[in-house]
């Protein structure tokens, strides 16, 4: 019987792609959650997938007849470094997967044991940062943002080592491929243009059947199509304060979906040099920084098709500054497009720009909730001039009051309704995001207690941020000052 309709085209690459390697079993596995929503749309057996042959196959205990297990070869650029070998050192592709609307995604387990590219790491993956995943990537999706999603969580029964013991879990990530910038480093540092033509060829089929004529220079395409695509995403994470964490080349996914949540958060009160992750002790990927790396990350990946690009090196040169150039206008455009948005403004007026920004400071020198500020002023009362919450937090009244002068007055010129400007607002700033002292609560409960209703809470709630729940108002705050977390770990 087939239980999950496999369709591999990856695996059909040359082996310079990949190691052949079958996930490592795990001694005790169990389910911790299950993605029904998510299986329906992929067209899975849900009831096969909660049954022990299932479980077996999530835990990878398993391997599923029409699934070629396989470890993806890449290299990358860690905190600017270049590390010509990383690969899938604790994870391998199952294989691919069409949905019912026909699209095509990678079905992966990460934390599976050992491969040929794991270094001197032991393969596997604690619960705690699995539960973050599947959770912040869960909540990137329902807040309308590119990302790989998560399938299901499986405790393994056994115990990794990081400074201490911790109980080990493996994350079913599904993706729209597995394809990243340090892909196609990998094959740029060995010279070998045979592979690094098949890999651009296949990331553009698989991302851009339709998209590219003939004629045209289909590399320059794909560079141009990525340095869009990514301005865009990095533009929306910004927009509601996410911080990523390791924005590695091998951490930069070709289709533009947000990948690797390892240390990544979402920000409580403003600021712009905010960072969570306990190795970035320089704040090279702080929020604020996010645009600028990627535009340094993209012109790794133009580097790397130099030679797609043309054969005369100078004119290849010349294509990719011009593309690279266009980075910050897009970036600029996506940012303004979405803060825009998130003040209640469609139109577009030369002085919004200072008005978002002065927004902005003031959240930053009063020290003020960046999600609850913008979802608050969406709520002000029809005059927007009444007590509402921003000055009832704000320490200097004055500058809030001056500021939400401003702002009606550029909001009179939208020329729609103030109940219609304040639906708009509601529609793209969150009540809900997955704050990192809620995480941490959660990560708590379940290594120590194994209890998950917590993490089912959440898990509920983030299928619709943009929704105010009665009796959930702890979902919405920031932390109290005893409940503050300052740092996050990747957990490999
Ligand atoms: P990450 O920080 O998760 O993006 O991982 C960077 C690289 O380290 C990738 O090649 C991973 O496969 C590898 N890696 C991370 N954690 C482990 C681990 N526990 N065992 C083996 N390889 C790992
Ligand atoms: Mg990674």
């Amino acid at each position: 019987m087939v239980n999950i309709k496999f369709d591999n085209t990856y695996s059909k690459l040359s082996n310079q792609f990949y190691e052949e390697i079958k996930p490592q079993p795990v001694k005790k596995p169990k389910l911790i959650k299950l993605n029904k929503k998510l299986s329906e749309y992929l067209d899975l057996d849900d009831n096969f997938l909660k049954s022990k042959d299932g479980l077996l196959a999530l835990a990878g205990n398993k391997v599923l007849r029409g699934s070629k297990p396989i470890a993806l070869a890449y290299a990358g650029h860690q905190f600017g470094n270049f590390v010509p070998q990383l690969g899938d050192g604790r994870a391998v592709l199952l294989g691919e997967i069409i949905a019912i609307d026909g699209k095509r995604y990678d079905i992966q387990l990460k934390g599976s044991g050992k491969t040929s590219f794991s270094r001197q790491g032991d393969g596997r993956a604690p619960l705690g940062p699995v539960i973050r995943e599947y959770i912040v990537s869960e909540a990137m999706y329902h807040l309308g943002i590119p990302t790989t999603r998560s399938l299901a969580i499986v405790s393994s029964g056994e115990n990794v080592e990081r400074e201490s013991f911790l109980p080990g879990g493996i994350l079913t990530r599904i993706a729209s491929s597995h394809i990243r910038i340090g892909t196609f480093e990998y094959f740029f540092a060995k010279n070998d243009i045979t592979s690094l033509k098949n890999l651009a060829d296949y990331a553009i089929k698989r991302h851009y059947p339709d998209s590219f004529n003939n004629d045209e220079n289909i590399y320059k395409s794909i560079l141009a199509k990525t340095i869009k695509s990514q301005a865009s995403l990095v533009a929306s994470w910004m927009s509601v304060g996410f911080i990523h964490g390791v924005m590695n080349t091998d951490n930069t996914a070709i289709s533009g979906e947000t990948i690797d949540y390892g240390p990544c958060a979402f920000m409580d009160h403003f600021h712009p040099q905010k960072v969570f992750s306990y190795i970035d002790t320089r704040g090279r990927y702080s929020y604020s920084n996010q645009g600028q790396i990627m535009l340094w990350n993209l012109s790794i990946f133009a580097q790397c098709l130099s030679p797609l690009i043309s054969n005369n090196e100078k004119k290849s040169q010349t294509i990719i500054i011009d593309s690279l150039n266009l980075f910050a206008e897009f970036f600029e455009e996506y940012w303004m497009s979405n803060f825009r948005m998130k003040l209640g403004m469609k139109k577009s007026f030369p002085e919004d720009k200072k008005l978002i920004q002065s927004f902005l400071e003031i959240l930053l020198k009063q020290n003020i909730d960046f999600t609850s500020a913008f979802r608050n002023l969406s709520n002000t009362k029809d005059s927007f001039k009444e007590g509402d919450y921003i000055i009832s937090l704000s320490k200097n009244k004055t500058s809030i009051v001056n500021w939400l002068g401003a702002w009606k007055k550029r909001i009179s010129k939208e020329i729609r309704s103030i109940e219609n400007i304040k639906k708009d607002m509601k529609k793209v700033n969150p009540v809900y995001v997955p704050r990192n002292h809620i995480l941490e609560k959660i990560i708590k409960e379940a290594v120590e207690n194994e209890k998950f209703s917590l993490m089912n809470d959440l898990l509920d709630i983030i299928k619709n941020p943009f929704i105010e729940k009665k009796n959930k108002k702890y979902f919405s705050l920031p932390p109290s000052s005893n409940e503050i977390v300052r740092n996050t770990f990747c957990g490999t």
